[in-house]
C-alpha cells in the first residue's frame, strides 16, 4: 500500500484525508492518505520521519508552505515562481517540491471563460495566494493588475514581484469602495473567512465582472453574497480553487487523471 500524507498546523478540519481517499477507493487504488499535525518548530523532524516511513507524497499547509522547501532535495518550477511549496513528491527517495495555487487559481478561471490575456484584473490582498494568482495571471497575458491591500508596503512588493515576471502592475491602499470596469475581481485576502463581513463595499461591481473568491470558508461568503446582490453574474468560488488543487497533487503523484466528480461530491458534502 502507498501512503500519502497532508502536514500543518492545525490540521484537524482538513478535508483533504477525505477527498483523497474517496477517489483511491474510486479508482480501486491500494493506497491511503492521512493527516498529521506538525507545529511549526517541529518541521525537520516531521519530514525526516515521513522520509523513513517511505511516504508517497504529501501535501503542505501552514504554517509550512514556504520553510518545505529548505527541507526538499528539488523543486519544479512551480514552486521557485511561487516561493512556496504545497505539494511533495517521493521520487524513488528524493523529495521533490511542487506547487499547485497559481495552477489550481488559473482552472476554475480558465473554465469560467473569463478574459484572461488582455483583460483587466483587481486583486485584493498581497499575501502567498495573491502572489500565486498574480503569476497565473502575468504568464496567460492579463493586460492590467491593479493590487490593492491593506498593509500597503506588501501591495508595493507584489507589484515588484509581478514587474519581475514583465508585467505592469498598479498598487493601492484596500479600498473602501469597488467601482466597474474590470473583468475580474479576486479575494485573495482572508477576510471574511468564518463568515465575517468583507470589509470592501461590493456594490459597484459590473454584473459581468467575474467575482473570485479564495476563501472556502463558509461557502458562500459576505464578498460574494455583496457581489450577487449588486447582479454580479458569474461567480468563482474558493472551493473550486480547492478541488483543482486536491486534483493537481493527485496528477503529480499518480500520473493519471484524478477522478474530479468523486472528489468534488467528497469535499461539498464535507463542508456540509
Ligand atoms: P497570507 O499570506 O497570510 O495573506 C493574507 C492576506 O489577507 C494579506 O493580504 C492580508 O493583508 C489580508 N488580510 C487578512 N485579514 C484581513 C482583513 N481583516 N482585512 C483586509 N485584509 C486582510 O495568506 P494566504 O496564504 O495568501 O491566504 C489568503 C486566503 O486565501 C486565505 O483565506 C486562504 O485560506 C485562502 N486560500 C485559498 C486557497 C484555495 O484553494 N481556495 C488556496 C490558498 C489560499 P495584510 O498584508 O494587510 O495583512
Amino acid at each position: 500500500m502507498k501512503t500519502f500524507a497532508v502536514i500543518g498546523d492545525p490540521i484537524n478540519h482538513s478535508l483533504s484525508p477525505a477527498v483523497h481517499n474517496a477517489a483511491f477507493k474510486s479508482l480501486g487504488m491500494d493506497c491511503a492518505y492521512m493527516a498529521y499535525r506538525v507545529p511549526r518548530e517541529e518541521l525537520a523532524e516531521g519530514v525526516a520521519s515521513l522520509r523513513e516511513s517511505g511516504v508517497a507524497g504529501f501535501n503542505v499547509t501552514i504554517p509550512h508552505k514556504i520553510s518545505i522547501t529548505d527541507h526538499l532535495d528539488s523543486v519544479a518550477e512551480s514552486c521557485s515562481v511561487v516561493g512556496a511549496a504545497n505539494t511533495i513528491h517521493n521520487e524513488s527517495g528524493s523529495l521533490r517540491g511542487h506547487n499547485t495555487d497559481m495552477e489550481g487559481f488559473m482552472r476554475p478561471l480558465r473554465n469560467s471563460g473569463a478574459r484572461i490575456r488582455g483583460g483587466r484584473a483587481l486583486l485584493l490582498g498581497a499575501g502567498g495566494a495573491a502572489r500565486a494568482a498574480a503569476a497565473g495571471l502575468v504568464r496567460e497575458g492579463i493586460g492590467s493588475i491593479l493590487v490593492c491591500n491593506r498593509d500597503r508596503e506588501r501591495a508595493r512588493g507584489l507589484a515588484e514581484y509581478c514587474g519581475g515576471l514583465g508585467a505592469t502592475v498598479d498598487h493601492g491602499p484596500l479600498p473602501s469602495f469597488v467601482a466597474g470596469g474590470f473583468d475580474m475581481v479576486v479575494n485573495a485576502t482572508s477576510a471574511g473567512m468564518g463568515g465575517v463581513p468583507f470589509p470592501v463595499d461590493m456594490s459597484g461591481v459590473d454584473p459581468d465582472t467575474i467575482i473570485y473568491d479564495m476563501v472556502y470558508r463558509p461557502i458562500r461568503t459576505d464578498f460574494v453574497a455583496q457581489a450577487k446582490a449588486a447582479g454580479a453574474k458569474h461567480v468563482i468560488y474558493g472551493w473550486e480553487m480547492l478541488l483543482a488543487q486536491a486534483a493537481l497533487s493527485f496528477e503529480i503523484w499518480h500520473g493519471v487523471e484524478a477522478p474530479v466528480d468523486v472528489m468534488r461530491r467528497t469535499l461539498l458534502g464535507g463542508f456540509a
